[in-house]
């Protein structure tokens, strides 16, 4: 089974990474302070894990075999839209005067 993910952010292909949330500093800090909140903190540091992007960081990688992962390979596999070559723009005939097809609307 295929472990890479591919990012729907980014769209980089490859194996995530997991990363703690907060701050150490923050916990270090709540240590020094009082004990209760910097062991509250980092209860939550050690449960607070998330994949994300070893690119962007973004916790938003999708397994590559899971539909949306293929969707997304083949989205970001297709070439970016070239604009079309303008073609230049038809030369307008002059227009004649044609006395034979003159429309029947009288002008006063
Ligand atoms: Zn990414």
């Amino acid at each position: 089974m295929d472990k890479r993910m591919i990012c729907s952010s980014c769209g980089s292909i490859g194996a995530p990474v997991v990363i703690t949330k907060g701050s150490f500093l923050i916990e270090v800090i709540l240590w020094l302070a009082v004990l209760v909140p910097g062991l509250i903190y980092t209860i939550w540091r050690t449960t607070a894990k998330e994949t994300v992007c070893a690119v962007c960081r973004k916790p938003t990688v999708v397994g590559i075999e899971t539909p949306m992962g293929q969707k997304l390979q083949r989205d970001l596999a297709r070439p970016a839209p070239t604009l079309e070559k303008s073609e230049p723009p038809p030369k307008v005939a002059p227009r004649k005067a044609d006395p034979t097809k003159r429309m029947g609307r009288a002008i006063w």
